[in-house]
């Protein structure tokens, strides 16, 4: 099945940059699709534009059978950023449950559902803690319960492990691996400019190249255990 597509994608940003020209792209479902490239090249206009949150100048988006817009207030598409962006004032579980305390689900079935999220990312003991008591890639791993407590069929990941010291990332690559193994429907997208991350993560590895942006090369990545 079908879950994102895009034809002759184009974006032009106020000013004149283009930040993606001609970009074609069929991904299905239970995909793990990365993209790579330097600095500059559109990746993050190209993650942006998927999860709805910026409009192409060109072409056509499909994301989930709907409009972008439709597939992220559908909740069925979920983002985790650069900079695990938590609300500081609050605890690790109040932070995780805030998908599901915007669409007012029962107090009970968002604690049952954080306990399964904060567990996946080995978080279940800090669930009172305050993101300032935690490191780095704890406040990542909180971003990533988040974003995995409702479900989301589509999981947009913006170069999630860019600011992490090396054995914490290695730590959480291994981590989302087998959260994406073990949910053969859920189809990661991952920005990244790290090939070798790229390359240990994903199915499929889309390269890009700046001035205009462009998808330059599709790769499929052999599974080692088949
Ligand atoms: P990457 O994520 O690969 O670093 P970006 O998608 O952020 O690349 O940027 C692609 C190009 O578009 C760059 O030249 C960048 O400066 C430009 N750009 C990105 N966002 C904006 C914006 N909001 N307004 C104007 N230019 C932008
Ligand atoms: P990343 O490397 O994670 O893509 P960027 O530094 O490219 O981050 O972009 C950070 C923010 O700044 C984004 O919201 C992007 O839209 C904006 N931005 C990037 N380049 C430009 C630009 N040339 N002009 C205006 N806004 C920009």
């Amino acid at each position: 099945q079908t879950l994102v597509e895009l034809q002759q994608v184009e974006k032009i940003y106020p000013g004149g940059t283009v930040a993606v020209q001609d970009a074609n792209l069929h991904i299905k479902e239970g995909e793990f699709v990365s993209f790579v490239g330097p600095s500059g090249c559109g990746k993050s206009t190209i993650f942006r534009l998927i999860a709805g949150l910026s409009e192409p100048s060109g072409g056509s988006l499909q994301v989930m059978g709907g409009t972008p817009e439709a597939a992220r207030k559908s909740s069925q598409l979920s983002f985790v950023f650069q900079d695990a962006t938590l609300m500081p004032w609050c605890s690790v579980i109040d932070n995780v449950t805030l998908p599901l305390q915007l669409r007012g689900v029962p107090k009970k079935t968002q604690r049952e559902e954080a306990h399964r999220v904060l567990e996946l990312v080995g978080l279940q003991d800090y669930h009172k803690s305050l993101p300032r008591q935690l490191s780095g890639g704890m406040k990542m791993r909180v971003s990533i319960a988040r974003s995995l407590i409702a479900h989301p069929g589509l999981l947009l990941m913006d170069e999630p492990f860019g600011a992490l010291d090396e054995i914490t990332r290695q730590t959480l690559q291994h981590e989302l691996l087998a959260i994406w193994q073990k949910n053969p429907k859920m189809t990661v997208l991952f920005v990244t400019h790290n090939v070798f991350e790229a390359v240990f993560l994903s199915t499929r590895i889309a390269v890009m190249t700046p001035r205009p942006g462009k998808i330059a090369q599709q790769i499929d990545v052999p599974v080692p255990f088949p």
